[in-house]
């Protein structure tokens, strides 16, 4: 009969009803699984009893059974994850227990496995040496198998199991955590990085490898940016490159953010979820479906791995930034103007004549407005990727915006190379479209010059072919180096002007045709230089345009106009407007409409007397955006006008469509009215048209009575122009304001 616990508070008795503990235990600990090796079947039974329901180290205890050494072995052999084995030395002859305890170490090579021996007499002990050489864990004469006796051994023996197995997991895991940031570290990319954790993990654990890393990514570390899948696989692989809100799995979708939000690791039922920390919010989450439940040691582990991974974490993003940032162009992912130069010098060191050319695509913020923002993307893409298939012996880059960068053989890359490229069209989102390209073009030659340099010229080179006209190309010269020079020495100086108010307004009339009555003015600007010298608008407002200064000087315009305007209505009995030029690029800026409003609410002047000249090129701009803005203009009763009309080439039909008021007839049709060869046929179809269109007009450049008399003869009813008067500054306008009042009174 087996003994009654001695001390039953020793012992941890499971709970008696066994289904409720598992059901509120999900996950019943696997037992700590001990073989018993007896040829005596009491010696069995009283082990059982005294194990059965025993809990050990929080586990409860699994006995398994060998009668004899050789059952005992094949046991061994075929069960996994034995702890102990309470082995009796005694049994077929004197030595079979002692037999196995080699054949356990040596044959089977289970040295994690505790041994005890059970002896039949008492002070029997095994020699120490076997002790020692086998390493048995224990030896206890039978008659002491008690149950508290038995529990303290199993107890013992089974905590230094435990911790051989956590010490040997340990290194091993150690070993893979050096082996496995050794791999990822090596990665060539975020990616593969992000790829290899999943790969790492799942070997590391031995958990699943369907998984899932996501991260806000390399390339936007602002705080709420949105969480990407960056790698996937198993039976998540097709969620890469989508955004955390866009899992369909909504498990996977709330563990993903939990994580996000809690910054530590998940163990959940179904799932790991494991949080990796790295500079600058660039923090990085792995998801691994669940298979198997982590023992302590294991988790442990995680933990080592997860903070050692981000420090990799951070090498790597570090290092592929460094070199992402640095050379490659994001959206299109082929390398950038800096790898574009360092390509350029390594050129310039090989002995073969080779050529940079620029590639600026034409009326690219045109066509982006028209087929929207993320075709135009699309189209620079296939541009990128034609001409790199084409011409697959240079190197491309994106320099900037819309134009690419080409070193190779001055041979493979000649302008008329390169313009075939683009003879078919693209396909953008089923749609053909056909692009012309604008070169400039630089031969390298002189060894001593950097990259950088070559680049510059070739720009100044683009620039000069873009000024003279669209779809033809340059090659640098001296004269245009010259020149840019001279023109950004200009830029400077207006910028200087405007800051020091050398900047001024002067105001054309406009009249009647009919009787010479004034009806408006135009507002002009001026430039004078510190040294007393006019520069010509027309060759510093383009300036400002392409440096962007006109938005700042073009709302000065307006105001300083409009305040003209109210002090003109004080001083004469005209009911004048004030014309004012809009260039294209204050027209398209985003702020124009609330930049005008603010201007007429503060000078609080009648909008109906404003009229806002803009050119046909301005009226040809992406229509939709176009029509609305012409619009709201409209809506504020503010006029507008198409300025030289006849010089660009709207349609029709668009211009019915449009929201303007007037068109203002260019002086080159007004310089036909005049002579023998007078040809008024273009005025004339100008007029009719307008009148067909319900629209008013007005001929600009009038210099002579001849004009005139065209212009009354085609119905012209308005004109501007020298015959009248030149641009006026204030003192003299009022004064000439004053002489027609005095005159048609
Ligand atoms: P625009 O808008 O076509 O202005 C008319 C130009 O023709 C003015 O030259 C004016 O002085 C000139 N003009 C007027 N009547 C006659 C004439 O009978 N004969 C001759 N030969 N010329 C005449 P300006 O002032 O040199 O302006 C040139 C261009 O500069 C303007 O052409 C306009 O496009 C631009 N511009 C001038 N002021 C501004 C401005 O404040 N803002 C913007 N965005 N552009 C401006
Ligand atoms: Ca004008
Ligand atoms: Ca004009």
């Amino acid at each position: 009969m087996p003994e009654r616990p001695e001390h039953d508070d020793v012992l941890t008795f499971l709970e008696e009803d066994v289904d409720s503990v598992t059901a509120s235990v999900p996950h019943k600990p696997d037992p700590w699984r001990v073989l018993s090796v007896d040829d005596d079947e009491d010696v069995h039974l009283t082990t059982q009893l005294a194990l059965d329901r025993v809990e050990i180290l929080g586990k409860p205890v699994e006995l398994l059974k060998a009668y004899s050494a050789k059952e005992a072995l094949e046991v061994l052999a075929a069960e996994k994850g034995i702890a102990v084995v309470l082995l009796d030395v005694v049994m077929e002859d004197d030595h079979a227990g002692l037999d196995i305890v080699d054949r356990i170490r040596n044959e089977l090579g289970l040295v994690d496995l505790r041994i005890v021996l059970r002896t039949g007499q008492p002070g029997y002990a095994p020699e120490l040496e076997a002790i020692r050489d086998y390493d048995i864990n224990d030896y206890r004469n039978k008659s002491e198998l008690t149950h508290t006796k038995l529990y303290t051994t199993l107890t013992s023996v089974i905590r230094s199991y435990s911790q051989i197995r956590a010490l040997e997991a340990s290194r091993k895991g150690l070993e893979l955590i050096t082996q496995s940031s050794g791999e990822l570290i090596n990665s060539k990319g975020f990616d593969e990085f992000s790829f290899g954790i999943i790969k790492q993990l799942s070997e590391l654990l031995g958990l699943s490898d369907d998984g899932i890393v996501c991260t806000r990514g390399v390339n936007e570390s602002e705080a709420g940016a949105y969480y990407t899948v960056v790698a996937a696989s198993g039976r998540y692989q097709l969620t890469v490159n989508k955004q955390l809100n866009e899992l369909e799995d909504p498990s996977v979708k709330s563990a993903l953010e939990q994580c996000i939000k809690e910054k530590h690791n998940l163990l959940l039922d179904n799932a790991t979820v494991l949080y990796f920390s790295g500079r600058s919010g660039c923090d990085l989450i792995a998801f691994l479906d669940q298979t198997r439940k982590l023992d302590d040691t294991e988790k442990r582990l995680l933990d080592v791995f997860c903070s050692n991974i981000s420090v990799c974490l951070n090498n790597v993003l570090m290092l592929s930034k460094l070199h992402h940032y640095a050379y490659f162009d994001s959206l299109l992912n082929i390398p950038n103007r800096l790898a574009f130069v360092n390509r350029v010098d390594e050129y310039k060191s090989k002995p073969k004549t080779a050529s940079v050319v620029l590639v600026d695509v034409d009326q690219f913020s045109v066509i982006n407005d028209t087929i929207g923002i993320s075709n135009g993307d699309f189209l620079l893409g296939a541009v990128a990727q034609r001409v790199s298939d084409v011409l697959s012996d240079s190197f491309i880059a994106r320099i900037s915006g819309d134009v690419f960068g080409l070193v190779g053989a001055r041979k493979a890359i000649t302008p008329e190379k390169v313009r075939e490229i683009f003879y078919t069209p693209f396909d953008i989102a089923g749609q053909e479209q056909l692009i012309s390209v604008t070169l400039g073009l630089y031969d390298l030659d002189d060894k001593e010059e950097s990259g950088q340099e070559a680049l510059k010229k070739a720009n100044i080179a683009l620039k000069k072919a873009k000024e003279s006209l669209r779809g033809s190309h340059c090659y640098f010269t001296r004269e245009m180096e010259q020149e840019t020079e001279t023109r950004f020495r200009l830029l400077h100086n207006l910028r200087k002007a405007f800051d020091s108010n050398r900047l001024f307004m002067m105001y054309q009339p406009q009249v009647s045709v009919a009787d010479g009555r004034p009806v408006g003015v135009e507002a002009l600007l001026r430039w004078r230089t510190e040294e007393g010298e006019m520069v010509p608008p027309d060759r510093f407002i383009p300036l400002a345009e392409s440096s962007g200064l006109i938005i700042h000087l073009g709302e000065w315009v307006m105001r300083t106009a409009m305040l003209q305007l109210k002090r003109l209505q004080a001083k004469t009995s005209f009911n004048l407007r004030m014309g004012i030029n809009v260039s294209m690029a204050q027209f398209r800026h985003p702020d124009f409409l609330d930049v005008l409003d603010k201007a007429i609410s503060d000078i609080s002047v009648d909008p109906r007397n404003i009229e806002l000249e803009v050119t046909e090129s301005v009226a040809m701009l992406d229509r939709i955006a176009v029509s609305k803005t012409l619009s709201s203009i409209a809506k504020r009763g503010i006029k507008i006008a198409i300025d030289d009309f006849g010089t660009g080439f709207s349609s029709l039909s668009y211009l019915e469509r449009l929201e303007v008021h007037r068109l203002k007839i260019d002086k080159s049709f007004v310089d036909k009215l005049q002579g023998e060869s007078a040809d008024p046929r273009l005025s004339e179809m100008i007029v009719n048209l307008a009148k067909d269109l319900d629209l008013e007009v007005i001929a600009e450049g009038v210099e002579t009575e001849e004009q005139v008399e065209w212009l009354k003869k085609i119905n012209c009813d308005e004109a501007q122009g020298y015959l009248y008067a030149r641009p006026l500054e204030e003192t003299w306008l009022i004064e000439w304001l004053g002489e027609q009042e005095r005159r048609l009174m």
